[in-house]
């Protein structure tokens, strides 16, 4: 299992030790929402491990985490305001003062906005932290400017969408803590082992007690190995096969009626819709094996409860909000929500509905406000107005009005030059000289080196906050356990810095994190009954006032007539980039066993751990096809860019399918070019979410 194994930093060389041993809470972007212990002796952080205590974190943090200390104490971390001093992209800086700093890019940006109004100015920003008063609140001081708003759709908006238009708004899941009372569990396109690794205690306690599991993925991953069965589907099909379930349950009368007759809408073009996928055909479309398919068909509509944890990865295609509409609507059919354990999950951060209005501006949103994708910032940094929402097509590259085109980046929380699609056009539009750009990070990453002002930001472990979660139902608070190093200073102390310095009148963004607290906790929802700030800072992880039992939409759903949505109807969507002579393989890119986001991707022994350079897995058949050997580099075409790397033959990827895992720093990578060079604008089905599980391309070798 993805579980600690790293070796503590060696204790303070220069003196007597002082080591204590402090709580935190994992700030990366991930399901789990770890309780952590640190140890640290003297300023120095040595090693991090989980929670013992926590009944989701269960004493374990991950392999990756496990090793922030090693990053925390990188001799290479920003120490100090920075100002550029080379050319775009070139890296080179000179060291100013905070009040250099504060003063002229409050100065430049107010004559931007003079000159251009606010809507020239974007913030770029997602889960490098997912702590809420340094990842949600800075976003008040954009909206006080009037500046363009960001739609966060890099990761997880096609899956809410689309979870939502089944069953309303605020998206809620099984409790995983309930989990052990499943008897058929499918993971769904989720590397559970790598992903949401804290389940995999649960899930090994429920198969105690006699529960399958069916890992449904077209990478044969460690969770292939852990599952009871693996099914290496087909990319993009996972709609086909939900609906043939759906159509061979109701075939057999399996379907709960006494729940569906109280709880749902639209059977009958439900039924319609699956009309055509029977499971023969399903499974020579998805290329699952008949036999099983109809063995399990039968076993988990029979389990008293089934459940479905589905994961992110499987929605960034053309088709991926239908995919998981069609998904999440078996336990529905079903009625295992009625059941302690039974269900589905995507995610649980519809739970915490903590009173962010005022706290990050939400109130000082102009009406006519443009909104900007994030996943279109190449176009709209080259000057097209993508005004995108949701749809399946590539952005239409209307050009921008003088006063719309986007004269200012301020990114924090974010690496756009590795992670933004069709990042080979990021980095162009980064490198507009008229661009002005400043980042807030704490390495000099790529995105940094296209800044023209470079701020040093406090890491999770030097500054409090206040972490919800999107994989269990505690609400976390964590001190400071270290002095920031240097001259770092949090995210909102920068804001705050600039709102001052811009005379800027908004109550808010002047809060100090008490207020800020105080406020967020102002919440009329129940499940938040009873917590303050006092409690919360004492006991550091406290569950949300569930009801008891809990079992989400038992009673419907969270729509005003509380029915669940089954029409308009999910669809096998046809993709319309398709493998063709040209581009005749399907790119996919999954979460490595090291590397998952760029937040880690700088950490000398991870990369060691993760082979030293990016690398892909091809099938021993393409292998052949293609003139390729294992541990050649090869090269990848799209039709957006081309990258080299190393080659891994593995029957781990199916056969037709690329797949890249983890994504690296471009320039930490051999080629120094990103996996999202490969990628491309285009957007799903709902919710206008990323599909960088859909490129077609090429291989071969480089000679
Ligand atoms: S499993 Fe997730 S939450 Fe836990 S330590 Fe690792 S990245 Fe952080």
């Amino acid at each position: 299992m993805n579980k600690s194994t790293a070796e503590p930093l060696p204790l303070n060389p220069n003196g007597s030790t002082s080591l204590r041993v402090l709580p935190s809470v994992c700030a990366l972007d991930c399901p789990d929402a770890c309780a952590l212990l640190i140890e640290v002796d003297g300023d120095r952080v040595v090693r991090l491990t989980g929670n013992p205590d926590h009944p989701i974190t269960q004493g374990f943090a991950c392999v990756k985490t496990a090793r922030y200390p090693e990053r925390q104490e990188q001799p290479d971390r920003l120490l100090e305001p920075m100002r550029r001093v080379g050319a775009k992209g070139e890296g080179k800086f000179e060291v100013i003062s905070w009040q250099t700093a504060i003063d002229e890019i409050s100065d430049r940006l107010r004559k931007i906005i003079d000159k251009y109004s606010g809507q020239s100015i974007l913030p770029y920003c997602y889960a490098g932290t997912m702590g809420v008063i340094q990842g949600d609140t800075p976003k008040a001081f954009f909206r006080a400017l009037g500046a363009l708003e960001l739609d966060q759709t890099i990761c997880a908006t096609t899956g809410g969408a689309a979870w939502e238009a089944n069953y309303g708004p605020n998206k809620i899941s099984t409790d995983p803590e309930d989990l052990i009372e499943a008897k058929y569990i499918v993971l769904w396109g989720i590397n559970v082992l790598r992903s949401n690794s804290h389940l995999a205690p649960i899930l090994k306690a429920a198969r105690k007690r006699g529960a399958k599991i069916l890992h449904i993925d077209p990478y044969r991953n460690e969770t292939s190995r852990f599952a009871d069965e693996h099914w290496q589907i087909r990319v993009g099909t996972d709609a086909a096969l939900a609906l043939a379930i759906g159509r061979e349950i109701l075939a057999q009368g399996w379907e709960n009626r006494d729940y569906l007759q109280a709880h749902a809408s639209g059977l009958d073009e439900y039924r319609q819709a699956c009309e055509p996928w029977t499971l023969e055909r399903a499974a020579q479309f998805c290329d699952i094996p008949l036999a099983s398919l109809r063995i399990m068909v039968e076993a988990f509509a029979k389990s008293d409860p089934s459940f479905i944890k589905v994961g992110y990865g499987m929605t960034r295609n053309e088709g991926g909000g239908n995919a998981l509409r069609a998904i999440t609507l078996l336990p529905a059919l079903l009625g295992s929500w009625t059941k302690l354990g039974g269900g589905a999950a995507l995610s649980t951060s519809g739970a915490f509905q903590l009173n962010r209005r005022e706290i990050t501006g939400e109130n000082l949103i102009a009406p006519n406000t443009r909104h900007v994708n994030m996943n279109c910032l190449a176009s709209e940094l080259l000057g097209a107005n993508t005004n995108s929402t949701s749809n399946a097509s590539v952005t239409s590259n209307k050009q921008l009005s003088a006063k719309e085109v986007i004269r200012s980046l301020i990114v924090f929380n974010s690496n756009p030059a590795a992670v933004a699609p069709d990042s080979r056009r990021v980095r162009e539009g980064l490198a507009r000289e008229d661009l002005f750009t400043v980042v807030l990070e704490h390495f000099q990453t790529d995105t940094a080196d296209y800044a023209d002002y470079l701020l040093p930001a406090t890491t999770f472990l030097e500054h409090p906050d206040v972490y919800t979660s999107y994989g269990h139902y505690y609400l976390q608070y964590a001190d400071a356990v270290v002095e920031p190093r240097g001259q770092a200073r949090t995210n909102r102390w920068i804001f705050q810095q600039l709102a001052h310095a811009m005379k800027i009148d908004a109550p808010a963004l002047y809060w100090d994190e008490a207020t800020l607290i105080d406020k967020m906790l102002a919440s009329e929802n129940p499940w938040l009954k009873g917590i303050d700030r006092e409690q919360l800072a004492s006991k550091k992880s406290i569950k949300l006032q569930l009801p008891k039992p809990f079992l989400p939409y038992a009673d419907g759903s969270h729509f005003p007539d509380k029915k669940i949505r089954f029409a308009p109807p999910p669809a096998q969507i046809d993709f319309e980039e398709q493998p063709c002579d040209q581009y005749p393989l399907r790119l996919i890119s999954p979460p490595g066993d090291f590397v998952v986001n760029t937040t880690m991707g700088n950490v000398p022994s991870i990369l060691k751990l993760a082979g030293g350079e990016p690398s892909v897995l091809i099938h021993p058949a393409d292998a052949q096809k293609y003139g390729i050997a294992a541990s050649q580099t090869t090269r990848i075409t799209s039709r957006y860019g081309q990258i080299d790397r190393k080659t891994i033959v593995s029957e781990d990827a199916k056969e037709g399918v690329v797949i890249s895992v983890g994504q690296w720093w471009p320039k930490l990578s051999p080629d120094r070019k990103s996996l999202n060079d490969l990628t491309s604008e285009r957007l799903t089905d709902l919710g206008g979410g990323s599909t960088f599980g859909n490129p077609v391309v090429h291989i071969g070798p480089v000679r």
